[in-house]
């Protein structure tokens, strides 16, 4: 499996685009770059072929990374389908602990405070969550179907 946008083969795998439950598949690299915000231009002077991809996805994570980068000469040489150009410009709400520690899809929070649940259990104060959602709540994250405030876990 190759790196979808530079080509590179080395620890390739899936990387969602949110807030579409569609992949694009990435290498280790241009992964720990998009997810870390730092973004090095030379590695991606491969979005200069990504773009002209016809896959969806990928187009969108071209397109996205060009915005970064202000790009903007070569944002409009794409040509994106309206809806692609509504999923490109989505806001894509970063959800933060209450450290400040950036969330994703899969961690494992403790929750710092007891918390009353309507219609559930209440949930206790030093509780831990595995493999998380970030669901489509602002604010909140989603543990075993409830949704919890960022401001009450802690990325364990
Ligand atoms: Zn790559």
């Amino acid at each position: 499996m190759k790196c979808e946008l530079c080509g590179n083969e080395h620890n390739v795998s899936n990387f969602k685009v949110e807030p579409k439950e569609e992949y694009v598949n990435l290498c280790e690299e241009c992964k720990k770059q998009i997810e870390s915000g730092k973004l090095d231009e030379n590695h991606f002077q491969c979005l200069n072929d990504s773009m002209w991809s016809e896959k969806s996805a990928v187009k969108v994570l071209t397109y996205r990374l060009l915005k970064a980068f202000g790009r903007s000469d070569l944002i409009d040489m794409m040509y994106l389908e309206p809806e692609e150009e509504a999923w490109a410009n989505s806001e894509i709400e970063i959800k933060k602990d209450a450290y400040g520690n950036v969330l994703k899809n899969g961690d494992n929070v403790m929750v710092i405070k007891d918390l009353n649940v309507k219609g559930a259990n209440n949930i206790k104060r030093g509780e831990v969550f595995k493999n998380i959602r970030l669901g489509d709540t602002p604010g909140h994250i989603l543990a075993k179907n409830i949704y919890i405030k960022t401001e009450f876990i802690k990325k364990v």
